[in-house]
């Protein structure tokens, strides 16, 4: 896998999300958001995740999607259980994933980073396929931001965000972003 000059992977399946704009300037790549998401909780294969990024989740599919109602969210990248990879943002554009989030001092982590969402919750374990894909997308991303660290949303959202939660296994990350991971949490 490899990332073009236009910041987008291939392969990748890109859908475009209008909930993405441009980074500060001056604002580059730092850090990468683990995320987990599933619509309906606990539900997968369906297309609703890919509806809620591109502002088009029927609010009244579901009675959990009340809250979603008019939320405007993204995420660079999504993982599936099969592990297909689909794409809403360029790299190098801003994708609102973290929300309210601090990382090492810096707020605002949708400024420095690339958010990745893994279907999946914080009940269950994620898909060999999953973990096979990440690892690849991350291998790229260092090949464009070879210093670029690596947290999960609850770390830049203490409180607030528990994913990609407790079934996330760290230890199946690629070397750098465990040890990363260890020098943002050295209490781990
Ligand atoms: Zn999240």
């Amino acid at each position: 896998m490899h990332i073009d000059g236009h910041g987008f992977a291939s392969p990748a399946r890109v859908i475009a999300s209008p909930h993405v704009d441009r980074r500060p300037s001056g604002a580059g790549v730092r850090l990468v958001v683990i995320h987990n998401i599933s619509l309906p909780a606990g539900h997968f294969g369906g297309t609703d995740i890919i509806r809620l990024f591109q502002g088009q989740l029927d609010c009244n599919a579901h009675p959990d999607y009340a809250a979603l109602c008019g939320l405007r969210v993204s995420a660079h990248f999504l993982i599936r259980r099969s592990g297909e990879l689909i794409q809403f943002a360029s790299c190098h554009d801003r994708a609102w994933h973290s929300g309210v989030s601090s990382w090492q001092g810096w707020q605002k982590c949708n400024d420095f980073s690339i958010g990745i969402e893994l279907e999946g919750t914080d009940q269950l374990a994620f898909e060999d396929a999953q973990y096979q894909q990440l690892n690849a997308l991350l291998d790229a991303i260092r090949q464009l931001w070879p210093d670029v660290a690596l947290a999960g949303h609850s770390d830049v959202a203490p409180g607030r965000k528990t994913d990609p939660g407790p079934c996330f296994d760290w230890t199946r990350v690629s070397q750098a972003g465990s040890r990363f991971r260890q020098s943002v949490m050295p209490s781990d």
